[in-house]
């Protein structure tokens, strides 16, 4: 059973969502711009999580991309660019963003849809696991970071070059907590790269598999994963969410996003912008 959840009046699909068996897949799909995510895409990703989540035939849900990466981030400059369009409010009770100015525009945005619909992904009470290849990059590690497993291909590369746009990192600030604080360090101030195999060595992922494999691994652990009770699945979830909470993430994200944002303001109170002047030409420039 494959549905479109778009919201984007003449694309394609931005979310496709298939139910076999106990597993949900919900694929992002703007492969065109390496899955960069839009205000259309996260509310289509809502309402696939919120369906997934209902459907007492689901027991593991798994999130992938279409194409040649899993998500390259957020859209800062694909024609589906729609920062701008208002929205209705889901993860949290910020007022609508689209008719403010400053500052508050941004926080009302960001609360909603970056560090707000995240956190209430991670909460998602089944288990998600990640089908990560190429590029995983910013907005995309947010995406990726929430899912309780990751399955990377041999391709797949992780990295956040948002501190060369004077921003202390993505919205949605895990990296102490999916990484040792020094290593998190390195990949900030270098925007670096990171490739699957390193990562693996971290822990930050849980299997790494060839390319050809990866949808067909994914699905043999969710499979696996589905075999365990409902009620078990999403108590032991919590309880270990409920350790991460325990050891600073949720706090630890709201103070890191309050200086997320003193950056945008910065940059924006001293004219480049609250990008810093960067935009994806700059960004691929530089590496990233
Ligand atoms: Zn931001």
């Amino acid at each position: 059973m494959t549905t479109d959840l778009t919201v984007e009046p003449t694309a394609e699909p931005t979310v496709r969502y298939e139910a076999k068996g106990p597993v949900a897949t919900v694929t992002m799909n703007r492969p065109r711009w390496r899955n960069a995510q839009n205000s259309a895409m996260t509310y289509a990703l809502d309402d696939a999580f919120q369906r997934a989540a209902a459907d007492d035939a689901v027991r593991v849900v798994v999130l992938a991309g279409a194409g040649e990466h899993f998500s390259a981030g957020h859209d800062i400059g694909t024609p589906g660019r729609d920062a701008h369009l208002p929205r209705p409010r889901r993860a949290g009770l910020w007022w609508d963003h689209s008719d403010k100015t400053g500052a508050e525009g941004r926080f009302a945005r960001e609360s909603e849809i970056y560090l707000g619909m995240c956190k209430r992904w991670r909460e998602l009470p089944k288990p998600v696991v990640a089908a990560v290849q190429g590029a995983c990059v910013a907005g995309g590690l947010m995406l990726a970071w929430v899912c309780d497993l990751i399955v990377a291909s041999e391709d797949a590369f992780f990295a956040d070059p948002v501190v060369r746009m004077g921003v202390p990192g993505v919205e949605y600030f895990a990296h102490p907590w999916v990484m040792p604080p020094r290593i998190a360090k390195e990949f900030l101030y270098t925007g670096d790269r990171m490739g699957a195999r390193r990562a693996y060595e971290l822990g930050m992922v849980n299997r790494v598999v060839p390319r050809a494999e990866l949808a067909a691994r994914t699905e043999e652990l969710a499979l696996r994963v589905a075999e365990m009770p409902r009620m078990g699945l999403a108590l032991t979830k919590r309880a270990v969410n409920q350790a991460e909470d325990l050891q600073g993430l949720h706090s630890g994200l709201d103070a890191a996003f309050a200086l997320h944002h003193l950056a945008h303001a910065h940059n924006a109170e001293t004219g480049s912008g609250p990008l810093g002047g960067m935009d994806v030409r700059a960004m691929k420039e530089r590496g990233a």
